[in-house]
């Protein structure tokens, strides 16, 4: 990749050159890594080197990489580790999962009308139960006895009415009797020419 400097030939040390001493007392040099632009340009394929340049603070500033495919530029210092939440793999697993536990829960809320919880069953005793039903059996039988106090009060004017006496009559005297069967009596015996 290549990168472009407003200034001739920067240096940008990503890990400075050192000599340490050693267990045998012995001096020892550690090879430094930085990025050194000639003429304007630092051309590099390392990774590291990348991440770094592209992280810099003088990055978009003194310098920039001019080249299409340069990479988004990584917010992240690139010592510290992604984390697991963070990357596709486990963020799509996460979802799937979530997803398989939220079916269940929609369909049994779409069934019953509860998200989670079954309904709630009362215990309830067998005298409670026969409690129960003498009540309802008292407050019905109450109110029966009401309706029939009710419907015979206002029955009561019509039954004491008196009933128009049926009268029998003989068609050819007028005679009167208590029943039709007299009459036909009557009749064969007193006009037994009709
Ligand atoms: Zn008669």
């Amino acid at each position: 990749m290549r990168f472009v400097s407003k200034r001739l030939e920067p240096r940008y040390v990503m890990i400075p050159e050192d000599r340490i001493i050693d267990e045998q007392r012995r001096v020892q040099r550690i090879k430094g890594k930085k990025a050194e632009f000639h003429n304007h340009q630092y051309f590099t394929d390392d990774p590291e080197m990348i991440d770094f340049l592209l992280n810099h603070q003088a990055y978009g500033i003194e310098f920039v990489s001019d080249q299409p495919e340069a990479p988004v530029k990584n917010v992240r210092p690139p010592d510290i580790p992604v984390p697991a939440w963070e990357t596709d793999d486990v963020l799509r697993k996460e979802m799937e999962k979530a997803k398989k536990e939220a079916v269940p829960m929609i369909q049994g809320a779409m069934s019953t009308g509860q998200a989670t919880q079954p309904p709630q069953v009362a215990v309830v005793t067998k005298e409670q139960v026969v409690q129960l039903i003498e009540e309802k059996m008292t407050s019905l039988n109450d109110k029966l006895d009401n309706l029939i106090l009710v419907l015979s009060a206002e029955k009561a004017p019509a039954i004491e009415k008196p009933k128009p006496k049926k009268e029998f009559h003989c068609p050819i005297c007028r005679a009167e009797f208590r029943s039709g069967v007299e009459v036909g009596k009557h009749k064969k015996q007193a006009h037994p020419s009709n």
